[in-house]
């Protein structure tokens, strides 16, 4: 397939609308959009991404009034984050409507929605006037895109458009809060944080390590897709070090990777290095350094630990991951 690079909302959502692939920019991270009401444009973006059928997809939507396109109900606590968070990086899991493809959910009863804060992302949705599933654009496992380039390097030839829009400003994922329970759970970290869901649901927790979060399928329970699949993961080995690093040598350094916060003795040693200069920075930045890290080949990516503190909460998380852990 012949990859359109369009700077257009217009055909953006016009190909959406027609059943075909765009990826375009969100305040996150870039997303590949299908039409979520149309079961074969999801199919497809599926199989463009290499992703497994059992981990759901996110319904985008212009408008925090317009949940009722993707969901049955909105219960209190999911109301209370919407608007105060919506729009924004936070994903509510919600009762699912049934004009929402099963195949965007993976067969589960509940919907992951989201009102992302971007204009193009806005405009795009606005036009389409149709809930847009919009996974990350990038080939599933990969570190996700924050840059077109990026994208394209995954899905030329393989999505009918990019959006050849700037990078992205937060570079990480929504964080995903299920409120279809008893209580609302976080599923997954992003830029909205523990401490700023309690501040409007006291009772949000955060999904345990080990605990297996129960969710319904059709009438039947499994343990939660998505999240135990391998993720943002570049082809180095990432190894996650304090600073300073103990125990590598020149010659290990010499043909290695560093990224992270603080300089110390022997960061020259390393063949390629960037020292961000904010938490904000390291997030918006850390994908897409995975990425260089692979262009140029290198068989290991030394990386710090970021602070547990705002978007250190998320990248920690992503860190972790590429870790393989
Ligand atoms: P991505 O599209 O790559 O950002 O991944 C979306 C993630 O959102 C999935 O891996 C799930 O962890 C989560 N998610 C989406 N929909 C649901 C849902 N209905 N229930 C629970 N988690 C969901
Ligand atoms: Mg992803």
């Amino acid at each position: 397939m012949l990859t359109e690079y369009i700077d257009s909302t217009e055909r953006a959502a016009q190909i959406i609308r027609e059943g075909g692939l765009v990826a375009f920019p969100t305040e996150t991270v870039f997303g590949i959009g299908a039409d979520a009401t149309n079961a074969e444009a999801v199919k497809k973006l599926f199989a463009a991404k290499g992703r497994p059928g059992n981990n759901p997809l996110i319904v985008h939507l212009d408008d925090g009034g317009h949940w009722s396109r993707a969901a049955t109900e909105l219960p209190e606590v999911a109301e209370a984050m919407l608007d105060a968070f919506c729009p924004g990086p936070l994903t509510l899991v919600l009762p699912k409507l049934p004009t929402i493809s099963e195949q965007v959910t993976a067969g589960l009863m509940t919907v992951g929605v989201r009102i992302p804060d971007h204009p193009i992302a806005r405009e795009i949705l606005r036009v389409a006037a149709v809930p847009v599933a919009a996974p990350s654009a990038n080939r599933s496992g990969r570190p996700s895109g924050t840059t077109w380039q990026a994208v394209a390097e995954d899905l030329d030839g393989r999505i009918d458009a990019i959006f050849t829009a700037d990078s992205t400003s937060i570079g990480i994922e929504s964080t995903v809060v299920d409120c279809s329970g008893p209580s609302p759970v976080v599923l997954r970290p992003g830029a909205i944080t523990l401490e700023q869901l309690q501040q409007v649901a006291p009772q949000t927790r955060e999904f345990g390590v080990g605990e297996n979060h129960h969710m319904v399928v059709s009438g039947e329970q499994v343990n939660s897709p998505g999240i135990l699949h391998p993720h943002y993961q570049p082809n180095a080995e990432v190894l996650i070090v304090e600073v300073p690093p103990v125990g590598i040598s020149v010659e290990v350094s010499a043909v290695s990777a560093f990224c992270g916060m603080e300089g110390f003795d022997g960061l020259d040693a390393f063949a390629l290095s960037r020292i961000f200069g904010s938490l904000e920075d390291y997030a918006a930045g850390f994908y897409e350094f995975l990425r260089e890290v692979d262009r140029q080949s290198f068989q290991k990516v030394f990386v710090q630990t970021a602070a547990d503190e705002g978007i250190g909460w998320a990248l920690r998380d992503r860190q972790r991951r590429a870790a393989g852990g």
